[in-house]
C-alpha cells in the first residue's frame, strides 16, 4: 500500500516568498538590473551585438531604453524609436532618452559623429594601427603597388588612405 504523499505546502508549491507582498513586479526586476548613477543608468544585464542593453522577461526580450521609456512614460506609437541624447547605448536613464524617428537616429548620428567614417568593418581587412602604417609607408616615398601588396589592398585603396579619402577619422 502506497503512502498518502504529505504536502509540504499548498498544492505542494513550497513557498519561497513569505507575503505577497514579497511578489516583485516587471518593473521591479527591471530597475533592479539598473546601475543608478548621476550620470547614465547603465543596464548590468544582458547586452546585444548593437551594444544596447536587453530586459529578458517570461520569454520575451525588449530593449532595455526602450522598456525604460515604456516603463516612464507608457507605451509608444507604432513606427517610433527611443534615441540616447548621451549617446550610451546601455544608458536607460529615461531623462537621457527621447522619441524619434528611423531617419532621426540616422540624423542623430551623423550629428554626433557617431557614425563609421571609414570603410565598413566587415568588408575592410584593415585595422586602424595598418592604417597609420601604410600612411607612414607612403610618406616615405613607397610605391602603391607594393603597399598595396604588403597589406593585400589595391594601389587605389592606398592612395585613398595617404590622401584620407578613407579612414580620415584615424590619426
Ligand atoms: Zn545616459
Amino acid at each position: 500500500m502506497k503512502k498518502r504523499k504529505k504536502y509540504k505546502s499548498y498544492r505542494g508549491v513550497s513557498p519561497k516568498l513569505k507575503s505577497v507582498c514579497d511578489l516583485k513586479s516587471v518593473v521591479d526586476r527591471f530597475w533592479e538590473k539598473v546601475l543608478k548613477s548621476s550620470g547614465c543608468w547603465e543596464w548590468q544585464a544582458s547586452i546585444d551585438n548593437m551594444g544596447y542593453g536587453r530586459f529578458n522577461e517570461q520569454n520575451n526580450s525588449f530593449t532595455a531604453h526602450r522598456a525604460s521609456w515604456e516603463f516612464t512614460n507608457g507605451k509608444i506609437a507604432g513606427g517610433l524609436w527611443v534615441l540616447h541624447k548621451c549617446d550610451n547605448r546601455k544608458c536607460v536613464r529615461p531623462d537621457h532618452l527621447f522619441l524619434g524617428t528611423p531617419l532621426e537616429n540616422i540624423d542623430d548620428m551623423v550629428r554626433k559623429q557617431r557614425h563609421y567614417r571609414g570603410p565598413h568593418p566587415w568588408k575592410s581587412p584593415l585595422n586602424e594601427e595598418q592604417v597609420l602604417a601604410i600612411r607612414k609607408l607612403r610618406e616615405k616615398g613607397e610605391q602603391l603597388k607594393t603597399i598595396g601588396n604588403k597589406f593585400g589592398i589595391s594601389e587605389a585603396a592606398v592612395s585613398d588612405i595617404y590622401k584620407r579619402k578613407t579612414w580620415a577619422h584615424v590619426e
